[in-house]
């Protein structure tokens, strides 16, 4: 049993963020399994180290351990590009000339989801000619159909990729790999065999799925974590300024207090202060909520001044 946390030091982390990773190291603790984290750090533009340091520094103040080196992923180009080198030739994968704009145009954009419009397969064409000298992405060709899968705590999930989002993006013009496939390669890699995570990736579960499919490799089990909501019903983690662990450490909150008040809304616990070792014995995914819970973020405020 290996788990993992995977953050990326985009941002301070907040409390939903350090919710899935206790829930994720209390499930592989509870089975004496080991438990990774990860940097992903493919997004240069928009990671900073001093984030790094700050997601080990909020860790080790809650008391969650990890084993074995801390792997970064901007340090994994060659593995990806192995990965991505591997499906062109299976013929799983395709070179893409199509900018942001094209594929607006092309998809007439009658459906743009959060992650824009479906690809219509532009570059996949019998016989269409890549304009020379472009740089190109590469897409993977998804697969007709849904992939379905039974999430730990929300219980069976499937999208249809290819009527969803299309072909999708495996690496970029400027040859970083995306979220998609990096994620697939190095759970791979670390030989993950639960992946805990925010409920907000679960539509990306199937296209991963996809990707272990398609290069021979065992995915592992799901459990996406319900999200944390403020009052108003929005996600709280688009207003996490005061909710980061580092702003309630600043204002004198303790690692056994976040830690007591993550267990309390994830029903593990009435709340009281407690280490993640304590949690330990007995966890089990029936136990954890599958609600989304409602954090009142003024409550904690006037708690933590
Ligand atoms: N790096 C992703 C994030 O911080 C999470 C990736 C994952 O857990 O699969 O949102």
């Amino acid at each position: 049993m290996r788990g993992r946390f995977a953050p990326s030091p985009t941002g301070w982390l907040h409390l939903g963020n350090v919710r899935s990773a206790l829930l994720g190291w209390l499930a592989v603790r509870a089975q004496g399994g080991q438990f990774l984290l990860r940097i992903e750090d493919l997004d240069g533009a928009r990671c900073r180290p001093e984030y790094t340091q700050g997601i080990i520094d909020d860790l080790r103040f809650l008391g969650l351990d990890w084993d074995g080196e801390v792997l970064h992923q901007s340090r994994r180009k060659a593995v990806y590009d192995a990965a991505v080198a591997r499906l062109l030739d299976d013929g799983a994968a395709y070179p893409c000339a199509c900018s942001r704009a094209d594929v607006l145009r092309a998809a007439g954009a009658p459906h743009v989801g959060e992650e824009g419009p479906r690809y219509p397969g532009t570059c996949a064409t019998p016989g269409v000619v890549l304009p020379p000298g472009k740089p190109t992405s590469v897409r993977f060709r998804a697969k007709a159909g849904p992939t379905s899968f039974v999430d730990e705590l929300l219980g069976p999930q499937g999208h249809d990729v290819a009527a969803e989002v299309g072909d999708f993006v495996i690496r970029r013009a400027d040859g970083v790999a995306s979220y998609q496939l990096a994620v697939v390669v190095d759970d791979a890699a670390q030989g993950i065999t639960q992946v805990v995570r925010g409920e907000d990736l679960t539509t990306s579960t199937p296209r991963q799925l996809q990707l272990f499919d398609a290069l021979g490799w065992a995915a592992p089990s799901f459990a996406h974590v319900p999200l944390l909501l403020g009052t108003d019903g929005h996600r709280l983690a688009k207003r996490q300024g005061s909710l980061t662990v580092a702003s309630l450490r600043a204002r004198g909150a303790t690692g056994p207090e976040l830690v007591g008040l993550l267990a309390g809304w994830s029903g593990l616990s009435q709340g009281a202060p407690c280490t993640p070792a304590e949690l330990v014995s007995g966890f089990t995914w029936a136990s954890v909520r599958r609600e989304p819970t409602v954090v009142d973020a003024a409550e904690l405020d006037r708690r933590w001044p």
